[in-house]
């Protein structure tokens, strides 16, 4: 038996909120991942189900490795089609924010959507949201956003128009943001969640395989190489970092979604508790922060890297040289355990 954990009271604001309205925007955050495409399609497809005009709004394009995904062409992307993300979000009588907590994390949507004095719903798993919604759906300790969309249809008793395709898309979602079940994974309600959107013949195996399980050769080469030649382990402070400069992803045909989960990689490693991977972008060093326990890295990005994020997985963005956000880190290793000599392994063996 699933438990309800959303307040009543919110469900019901929510049913009046939808019920009074035809046109509604659902948008997430930049750069958006399983968790955030699969939450908003599955949103709009129930939606639609209702008889409701919903239309799916990213801040920017999303990755080849969600174009799996039912009705995802379906989806507007501001950076694309800006005439018709700005006019889905001007014209919208109710907007749905998923997987993100900050107005920053939709980046040139966020004007827009403030501009708009329809109401704001948000359904998020990140610490702290915005004070700018006017029903919240709030739960950092949720595994995903794709769990609290399947919440919050379970107590609006709208489960019926859950049909395979919003099932892949949520079932896509959780298992991207808990590595197949994996981190985050201990609530027994998910493995019941994952049963009953399993009923609806969603094609688990395949499912998988598309959305974690498929890389290019030259993304696989690429990771080969960030593990063999750029892995920097500190385990006097559990740490290790990788490190991307814009000439290799260059000759490794680097693609949006390449490096994905890379930042997990050093995790597996006994000893190291923490990882950071920084990739040398156009515009700035795109940081991914990896952690295992208590150790926050949400509260690093936020303070050394203009980001944050959960606990456990978290990022942001430096302003500067890949050299520059390597002596940051480093900095950061003094700062965070000034007992430990700071001495540290730039091979990739264990030091027993
Ligand atoms: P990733 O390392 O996969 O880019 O991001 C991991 C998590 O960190 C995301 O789910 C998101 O919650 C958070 N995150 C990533 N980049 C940023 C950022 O620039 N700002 C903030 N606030 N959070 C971020
Ligand atoms: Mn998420």
């Amino acid at each position: 038996m699933i438990q309800p954990i959303i307040d009543q009271q919110v469900i019901d604001k929510v049913a009046q909120l939808v019920n009074g309205v035809n046109t509604i925007a659902i948008t997430c955050h930049l750069s958006p991942d399983g968790d955030a495409i699969g939450s908003m399609l599955a949103l709009a497809h129930v939606l639609r189900r209702l008889g409701k005009d919903a239309l799916v709004v990213t801040p920017d394009m999303m990755p080849r490795s969600l174009l799996f995904l039912p009705n995802v062409r379906s989806v507007v992307s501001f950076t694309q089609h800006e005439a018709r993300a700005r006019k889905a979000i001007e014209t919208a009588q109710l907007i749905f924010c998923l997987d993100f907590n900050a107005l920053h994390r939709i980046d040139k949507l966020g004007d827009l959507v403030m501009a708009n004095p329809c109401p704001r719903i948000l359904i998020d798993h990140h610490v702290d949201p915005e004070p700018m919604f006017d029903v919240m759906i709030s739960f950092p300790d949720a595994s995903s956003t794709c769990e609290l969309v399947y919440r919050m249809l379970m107590q609006m008793q709208l489960l019926r128009l859950v049909d395979r395709n919003a099932a892949q898309c949520l079932l896509t979602g959780m298992m991207t943001d808990t590595g197949n079940f994996a981190y985050n994974c201990e609530d027994p309600d998910l493995y019941e969640i994952q049963a009953s959107l399993m009923r609806r013949k969603v094609g688990r195996q395949w499912l998988y395989n598309m959305a974690m399980n498929t890389f290019s050769a030259d993304s696989l080469r690429l990771q080969g190489y960030a593990l063999s030649q750029k892995m920097r382990l500190y385990l006097p402070q559990h740490a290790a970092l990788i490190t991307l400069t814009a000439d290799e992803l260059k000759k490794y045909n680097y693609k949006r979604g390449d490096s994905e989960g890379m930042v997990n990689k050093p995790l597996a490693i006994p000893g190291v508790e923490w990882s950071v991977f920084l990739r040398e972008d156009p515009e700035y060093v795109k940081v991914s922060c990896r952690s295992v326990g208590d150790f926050a890295v949400n509260d690093i990005c936020a303070k050394y890297f203009n980001g944050g994020g959960h606990i456990n997985a978290a990022g942001g963005e430096f302003y500067g040289t890949l050299d520059q956000a390597v002596e940051t880190f480093e900095q950061l290793l003094i700062e965070l355990f000034p007992a430990t000599n700071n001495e540290n392994s730039t091979d990739n063996e264990i030091r027993q």
